[in-house]
């Protein structure tokens, strides 16, 4: 036992090292030719979402890409950079913390990042930069938790949209560059600028004249439309800022388009997605290609050389290291073997379940896979000491309301219904190609709450991978919503059988009964999960509808303020609480909840009458008032608001108070009327 605790303690120790980046070959310092005098330059960082290290850049087939091609000519090129995870979010996470996933907590979309550590932006901006970051898709949104450090952080998508074009995004960028510095700010402080751009990734519509350029070849048509807004950025970004500049232009990940049973990306470790385009440019940067394998995250390391913040592993220096990767999201998801990968020199060796190694410069495509030849390299002890997350490691998802996850789920990504497990028999994410289509379409339509078309697919997915908690869990939950409650309940046991630590089980489990009205069985469970999940919506709010139900308002009311606490709350949301709140006479929660809900529904909020009677009771006339005129005529509750309007008239002393309460009386009912007659505060007024 105590054995087994020191090596545990170890590849801790271990696992620190790859996360400080300590784990791959030690790094000269980079040149130390720059004169302290120099000025810092401005920093501009494009990442191009989805795009093939093949697909850009002067050895790009079928394809020209003159803006990318013009930044590389001045510029070094690094032919074997590598994405630490073949998805947007964690790949993102990892270029501005400068951390493997195991280091910043995001392995997969939908989650947050909460690194514990200051922000690249912030850093930037504590020494004196001007901050401004232009995303393009929902899922660098702010709340992901990129923001940070960032003056601007502009996540504007158009009207009902999740993306916008490299042109839309361009446009947005030229007009804060316009219009930038602003009065009264130091125009001579360089600015670290980030800009995202989202047109490769699918579906795959490209603009005129890019559709016409590229028939039957859409993708390249993205690519081809993005460059061009590249192009447009640099020449702004050059002309307006002041001083030297510094550039670096890197992909997120690539893209599958059928490489190894992959049509998109995020399933696997292929270099058809971890393979990335990147080139800096810059003070110091002599331009040339480097063959040296790199990662993506020390984009980080290298902005902070460029703002002469700390020259510690930038791009600038030395190229070679062992470069990491994972790809969690099918272990995450569906209890498959947990992916990671390690490239040192020319091979790539990725483990999942078993090892595969493949020699990526004589053979890009890995075709011939050397895992099992007597000769072969070793393979860098970084891999098996790279950590794989755990229930108890893994950060909980950040809580999405139904909009957000439909939005999400609309880009192809669902945020994980299930914790992982570890399965005895789990398969290979390799062997399961065939089942990545029918995932993504079972999961779109779960999050878009088609219960009774989600049904078929779960049932062909477990056809195929009968273990898999995920789909047994939706399957439960599908069921129990179309109220088949005996299927559920037995395939609720069946997903207890399965994972029976699984959180997840106990929290769907829970809903179910809540939904059944089973208030004794639902409510420990639920219980436990607001204890395990304190940031999951639907725990909380199932167990404040059972709290309500057991008369139990004040703990439904915590409850209701924790869900509004997670931030985004939706207006009905807002508006539950205000109603619970105003109920025991918690007038400043009510007040505080029903004016969030006012902003965010405009004319469509219907509590006005709620929020101009708790501004009187908290003696705020003048806001009862506003509220008071705010309620229609066609309020059922008219009679009512007019009684009100004149008790405020009378309190403010208005001038035509007396007018105010004859129109009270001209509309009351018989309730009202009586109120009316006995209201100490109309007597005597003329
Ligand atoms: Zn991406």
């Amino acid at each position: 036992m105590l054995k087994r605790t020191s090596r545990v303690h170890l590849s801790i120790v271990a696992c620190g090292m790859v996360l400080a980046g300590g784990c791959g070959r030690r790094e000269a310092p980079a040149p130390a030719s720059r004169s302290a005098a120099a000025p810092r330059p401005s920093i501009l960082l494009v990442t191009l979402d989805t795009t093939r290290a093949d697909a850009i850049g002067p050895e790009a087939k079928g394809i020209a890409t003159p803006a990318f091609n013009a930044v590389a000519a001045r510029g070094r090129r690094f032919r074997q950079a590598y994405a630490t995870v073949p998805e947007t979010l964690p790949s993102h996470a990892s270029m501005l913390t400068g951390l493997y996933p195991a280091g910043h907590g995001v392995h997969e979309n939908g989650r947050r990042l909460d690194s514990g550590q200051p922000a690249l932006a912030e850093r930037l901006r504590g020494a004196g930069y001007r901050t401004a970051a232009f995303v393009s898709s929902f899922i660098l949104a702010r709340r992901f938790g990129l923001a940070p450090g960032f003056d601007v952080y502009d996540d504007e998508m158009p009207a009902g949209r999740s993306e916008r074009s490299a042109q839309s995004t361009t446009d947005a960028v030229l007009l804060y560059l316009a219009r930038e510095p602003r009065d009264g700010q130091a125009s001579t402080a360089p600015m670290f600028l980030w800009v995202h751009y989202f047109d490769p990734h699918f579906p795959y519509d490209p603009p005129e004249p890019y559709a016409r350029q590229f028939p039957g070849k859409p993708y390249l048509g993205e690519v081809a439309a993005m460059d061009a807004g590249l192009g447009r950025l640099l020449e702004a970004f050059e002309r307006t800022t002041p001083g030297p500049s510094a550039i670096i232009l890197v992909g997120d990940h690539g893209e599958g388009l059928g490489e190894h049973g992959e049509a998109l990306h995020g399933n696997l470790l292929y270099q058809s997605t971890m393979h990335v385009p990147l080139v800096i440019a810059g003070p110091g940067v002599p331009a040339g290609l480097a063959d040296g394998a790199v990662s993506s995250r020390r984009v980080f390391h290298t902005v902070l050389d460029f703002a002469k913040l700390d020259a510690a592993r930038s791009l600038r220096g030395a190229d070679t290291e062992v470069v990491l990767g994972e790809a969690m999201k099918p272990f995450l998801n569906y209890g498959w073997q947990p992916q990671t990968m390690a490239v040192e020199g020319p091979y790539k060796s990725v483990l999942a379940g078993r090892l595969e190694m493949y020699d990526t410069v004589s053979d890009p495509g890995e075709t011939r896979d050397i895992a099992a030849q007597p000769n072969r390299p070793l393979v860098p002890a970084a891999l098996r000491e790279y950590p794989v997350p755990s229930p108890g490691v893994a950060r909980a998802p950040v809580s999405l309301d139904a909009e957000a996850r439909r939005t999400l789920a609309s880009l192809g990504y669902v945020s994980a219904v299930a914790a992982p497990v570890v399965r005895k028999d789990a398969p290979r994410p390799a062997d399961m190609t065939r089942l990545f289509d029918l995932l993504e379409r079972a999961s779109d339509l779960f999050v878009n709450e088609r219960y009774a078309a989600v049904i078929p697919l779960l049932e062909q997915i477990l056809a195929a991978d009968a273990y898999n908690l995920d789909a047994v869990l939706r399957l439960a939950t599908a069921h129990s919503a179309l109220g088949h409650d005996q299927r559920a309940t037995e395939l609720f046991r069946k997903a207890a059988a399965l994972g029976p630590q699984s959180k997840d089980v106990r929290l769907y489990l829970g809903l179910h009964y809540a939904k059944g009205g089973e208030w004794e069985k639902a409510a420990p469970l639920l219980e436990q999960a607001v204890a395990e999940f304190p940031d999951r919506v639907p725990a909380l709010e199932g167990l404040a509808s059972i709290r309500e139900r057991q008369g139990r308002i004040d703990e439904a009311i915590a409850l209701r303020e924790r869900v509004v606490a997670l931030g985004s709350p939706t207006a009905a949301e807002l508006v539950r609480l205000g109603r619970l709140a105003m109920s025991r006479g918690k007038t400043p929660v009510a007040l505080n909840a029903f004016e969030r809900a006012r902003q965010l529904e405009g004319p469509r909020f219907a509590q006005e009458l709620e929020l101009g009677v708790l501004y009187m009771d908290a003696r705020r006339f003048e806001d009862a008032r506003s509220a008071l005129d705010r309620v229609p005529p066609s309020h059922p509750e008219y009679p009512v608001a007019l009684f009100k309007r004149a008790q405020v008239s009378v309190l403010l002393h208005e001038p035509d108070a007396a007018a105010r309460i004859a129109l009270a009386r001209r509309h009351a009912t018989a309730e009202t009327r009586e109120l009316i007659e006995r209201e100490r505060l109309f007597q005597g007024v003329r």
